[in-house]
């Protein structure tokens, strides 16, 4: 039997368990120096930008339209499993086009892409400012200026936590043998791989480490430079939903979110609202940045000003994963290493991707 051994249970991990472990025939452990769904993707808003990117061809725009294809099947398949409910909002992504920002030459940009969506059998709404205030009463229309707004009817945001945990489960449930509070130190040799709680003898090893990947392939010396990028976020809690209560999508303007929680389990009362996105200067380490986090506030409270109301439950910060100098995410067979796989390193959009990074890797395994 074939004893597949994956680094890391992140969002991109646990997908991985869960996917692989639905083939016959594999022996699967996964170890984590922490419990799951901690790291990025306990940080992470689970927007899936995915039918709403302007990316239309190649590996990126085919693994956002896999991803997008899975979770539809993905997550009635888990909650069957586990009997929970995972957060999914099906409702939809609403970009705000704010002015002078975006001006009348995007628009003819979002008119092309709305058309090669058609074309690729996906959809995409645009909407003046009247049909904006229409279907979501909540956005301030009249002090902030809008050219207009996109409806992506087919993209979705979800709970990372949940969504991993639910994974977690449903792989143990086929087998998949899960070590929390493990750590990896190092692949000895081609196939043993050393952790705080023993040697582990595999077949294939992946390295789903997030940012702990850069340490992990720096000692096989095929070091994948992967640095962190901060992000903060706010739980504000409302009491009742923002706007039409049968219209909840997750609103973006900006580069700023508003997500509503619990989305498809129960009425919005709750709201995320984030996320920064901030650098080290000097390559070290970052430290949040409270201003970034009271501007996003502000900018959120501007396009809802109801969330003025809000109170604050929580904030929180998280590192993104992100590849120096290449593009974001990296899954290929680590150079010289048949037998040991990267897939980590997915920045901003690990929810978005994990089930296409699961496709990718399956392929290079089979
Ligand atoms: C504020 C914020 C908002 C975000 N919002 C979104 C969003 O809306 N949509 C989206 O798609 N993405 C979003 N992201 C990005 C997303 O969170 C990441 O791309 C994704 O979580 C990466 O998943 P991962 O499993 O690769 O890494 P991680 O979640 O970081 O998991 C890596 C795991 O590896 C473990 N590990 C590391 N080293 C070792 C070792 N040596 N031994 C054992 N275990 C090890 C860690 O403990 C950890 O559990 C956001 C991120 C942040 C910070």
């Amino acid at each position: 039997m074939n004893h597949l051994v994956i680094i890391g249970c992140g969002i991109i991990g646990a997908t991985l368990a869960y996917e692989l472990s639905l083939i016959e025939g594999l022996k699967i452990t996964v170890v984590d120096k922490q419990p799951p769904a901690q790291a990025a993707t306990g940080a992470a808003l689970g927007v899936m930008m995915g039918i709403i990117s302007h990316k239309v061809k190649g590996k990126a725009w085919r693994m956002r339209q896999t991803s997008i294809q899975r979770y539809e099947t993905l997550i009635p398949e888990l909650e069957a499993i586990t009997k929970q409910r995972i957060p999914f909002n099906r409702q939809g992504i609403l970009m705000l086009l704010p002015s002078p920002q975006v001006t009348t030459d995007d628009l003819a940009s979002w008119k092309k892409l709305q058309e090669t969506r058609h074309n690729q059998g996906w959809q995409l709404e645009i909407l003046d400012v009247a049909q904006l205030n229409k279907i979501c009463p909540q956005i301030d229309v009249i002090s902030q200026k809008y050219i207009g707004a996109i409806h992506s009817p087919q993209d979705r945001q979800l709970d990372p936590t949940a969504l991993t945990l639910a994974l977690v489960e449903a792989a143990t449930h086929n087998g998949v043998n899960f070590k929390f509070g493990v750590q990896a130190l190092g692949l000895n040799s081609s196939s043993q791989l050393e952790t705080t709680d023993g040697v582990i003898t595999g077949d294939k090893f992946i390295i789903a480490a997030g940012l702990g990947s850069s340490a992990l392939t720096a000692q096989l010396n095929q070091k994948v430079d992967i640095r962190p990028v901060l992000g903060q976020a706010i739980h504000l809690r409302l009491g009742h939903p923002l706007g039409n209560c049968e219209f909840q999508p997750a609103i973006t303007c900006n580069d700023i979110y508003v997500v509503p929680c619990d989305a498809g389990v129960c009425s919005a009362t709750d709201y995320w609202v984030g996320a920064t996105v901030e650098f080290s200067q000097d390559g070290g380490e970052i430290s949040a940045d409270k201003q970034l986090l009271d501007a996003t506030l502000k900018s959120a409270i501007a396009t809802c000003p109801e969330l003025a109301n809000a109170s604050i439950i929580r904030t929180w910060s998280g590192l993104r994963p992100r590849p120096e100098n290449r593009p974001a995410p990296v899954i290929e067979k680590l150079p010289g290493y048949d037998n040991v796989i990267l897939a980590s390193a997915h920045y901003r959009n690990g929810v978005l991707l994990a089930p296409a990074t699961a496709e990718m890797v399956k392929e290079m395994i089979l």
